[in-house]
């Protein structure tokens, strides 16, 4: 009997929700098109220790409104050396994989693109991070659903923030990158949205931002003020940051950082739609050929971006700033 073509699995970097939508979406599609398939346990790790389960339709059941993934993510540093690349490499030979898919981030998609020097099987990358920080895809696979959880704890922070009458600073993921911030600051009428790629000059961008600040609290005395800080914009933190704001507005302050709850829970319906039709479109992807693409979204419509380019930021930056001139009112 022919032996079936090999397609593996792994995620990699940061945990996204609908990363288990995208593995059963995969496993599904490659199953019916006649792959068997792995899954790479523990990101990377699984790769060079050749640690993997075999994934089928049992396996996939009942996973796409789980949070999480099923194989595990990591980051693994042995990748980050030439002898790691090359173990990679070896591994995928060994094994005799065909295909490998990657879901994960940039830095995911780095280490596939450097595999690809030393292999020569078929490395597709699907975009899973809350961040949304990958150049060709509109949309990476968790953003969605870390938007809204941080969303909800925004809108109870401005509960209270209106019944003190106190300025709330809350800190909101994004990795040097502004799209969680900038989304669910838009969301909730943040009065300040604090995103890295507005910020050339730390030091006048916050003599800016008191300035804004105090004239604000002037105009609308007794209103509360919600201010959305993504990660590593600033050099400070986001508690110096508050004790900064009050210590020039005289008003009481309060930091909230809100951490790892933005990267759990269940995906919402977005999330696993778009796992499922990057999924399928995978496939679809490696059984015609392409090798070392993205698979991306734009314009609604599925599309394939060289992966090697997925790092880069220029563009993206460019239409956080645009989008937040134009529809950030306050
Ligand atoms: P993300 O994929 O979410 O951007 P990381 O940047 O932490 O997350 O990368 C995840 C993993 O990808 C790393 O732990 C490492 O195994 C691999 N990786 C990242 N950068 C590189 C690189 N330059 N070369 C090889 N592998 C890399």
């Amino acid at each position: 009997m022919k032996k079936k073509p090999l397609l593996a699995l792994l995620t990699s970097g940061g945990d996204a929700p609908g990363m288990n939508a995208a593995i059963r979406a995969l496993t599904l599609r490659a199953l019916e098109v006649g792959y068997r398939v792995i899954g790479f346990k523990s990101g990377y790790n699984g790769l060079l220790d050749e640690d993997y389960i075999d994934l089928d339709r049992e396996q996939v059941a009942g996973l796409i409104h789980n949070g999480g993934t099923l194989i595990k993510s990591a980051r693994c540093e042995r990748m980050k050396e030439p002898a790691g690349i090359l173990q990679a490499a070896n591994s995928l030979r060994k094994l005799a994989v065909d295909a490998l898919v990657v879901i994960g981030g940039d830095g995911s998609f780095r280490g596939a693109t450097e595999i690809a020097k030393h292999w020569q099987g078929q490395l597709i990358g699907i975009p899973g991070t809350i961040d949304n920080d990958i150049n060709g895809t509109e949309q990476t696979i968790g953003f969605a659903t870390a938007i809204d959880t941080a969303l909800d704890c925004i809108d109870k922070i401005r509960d209270t923030a209106d019944a003190f009458e106190r300025i709330f600073v809350v800190e909101v993921m994004g990795r040097h990158c502004g799209f969680i911030a900038m989304e669910c600051g838009l969301a909730s009428a943040a009065e300040q949205i604090i995103c890295p790629e507005l910020i050339d000059d730390e030091r006048s961008y916050l003599n800016t931002l008191m300035g804004d600040i105090r004239s604000d609290l002037d105009q609308h005395r007794g209103q509360s003020y919600v201010i959305v800080l993504a990660e590593h914009a600033l050099s400070l933190s986001c508690d110096e940051l508050a004790k900064r704001i009050a210590l020039e507005t005289g008003i009481d302050t309060r930091a909230t950082v809100l951490g790892y709850v933005q990267r759990g829970g269940a995906p919402v319906a977005g999330d696993r739609i778009l796992a499922t039709q990057m999924g399928v479109c995978a496939v679809d992807a490696i059984t015609t050929g392409h090798n070392q693409i993205m698979i991306g979204i734009k314009d609604n419509q599925i599309c394939h971006f060289d992966l090697a380019k997925s790092g880069e930021k220029n563009a993206r930056n460019a239409a956080i700033i645009q989008r937040l001139e134009r529809f950030h009112l306050n």
